[in-house]
């Protein structure tokens, strides 16, 4: 059994006063991490507050990105060394912004995925998909090439701490237009069959498989109740903190 995964994307909002308030209104009021792991992603300016923050808290913290080298004169970039360092475990990457807006090719992003794999921490590898499967040719062969490509040399037992999510970004950011449960889970089911071939069934069994776009307290529990879904990747239904532990509690 997956035990399920909820993880808020901040994405470039908030203050770090904004952000500090919100983490000490949540972080006693989670449910017990034996029934629900429960994340929030942030602006790499808020990592080591925020983590400081949630020590003794079951809620942990994520990066939003890193770069792909542990070093170097890369002005501007995150060494994922640095995150390990600070107590970050997972980090978010491929995501659709990242490949859109800053030109993130599947080399790069598989890049980035042995340098956290290498450097201590668990990579949530995004796949994207632009319009809905029925409505364009190409687009399971695309999600299932950036699955391939992603994941290029990682190990079996790498594969123990990867985590994919299926964020089309068709349903990203309208808080309306979130892919149908059926859809969502299709498409978690077609990456976990991807993993299936490139890997093994006990491995796809194991992998957990995200599902991200408008997530809300309207779709979620026939999200969750979904086969293929084992938790969730929200946008801008995390950003208030009453209604993300709203969420999180519709999860466990
Ligand atoms: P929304 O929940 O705002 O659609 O954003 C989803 C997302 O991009 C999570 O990474």
């Amino acid at each position: 059994m997956r035990k399920p995964l909820v993880v808020g994307n901040w994405k470039m909002y908030k203050t770090i006063t904004e952000a500090v308030n919100y983490v000490d209104q949540i972080k006693g009021a989670l449910p017990t991490p034996e029934k629900v792991e429960v994340e929030i992603a942030v602006p790499t300016l808020f990592l080591q507050s925020l983590v400081e923050r949630t020590a003794t808290s079951p809620l942990k913290i994520a990066a939003e990105n890193c770069f792909y080298h542990d070093e170097g004169a890369f002005t501007g970039e995150t060494s994922p060394v640095a995150l390990r360092q600070l107590g970050v475990k997972h980090v978010i990457l491929g995501h659709s912004e990242r490949r859109r807006l800053f030109y993130e090719t599947d080399e790069v992003v598989n890049q980035k995925v042995h340098a956290a794999l290498n450097a201590g921490i668990c990579p949530i590898l995004c796949v994207d998909e632009t319009m809905k499967r029925g409505q364009s040719h190409g687009q399971v062969a695309w999600m299932v090439s950036q699955v391939i490509a992603g994941l290029k040399g990682v190990n079996e037992d790498e594969m123990a701490r990867v985590t994919i999510a299926y964020e089309p970004s068709w349903a990203i950011g309208s808080g309306k237009v979130a892919a149908t449960p059926s859809e969502a889970n299709e498409g978690c089911y077609l990456i976990r069959q991807t993993i299936a071939a490139l890997y093994n069934d006990q491995i796809a069994n194991r992998i957990r498989v995200l599902y991200g776009g408008s997530v809300n307290e309207t779709n979620l529990v026939d999200l969750m109740a979904r086969s293929d879904i084992d938790g969730v990747l929200i946008g801008r239904a995390s950003l208030d903190p009453t209604n993300f532990l709203k969420l999180v509690s519709i999860v466990s």
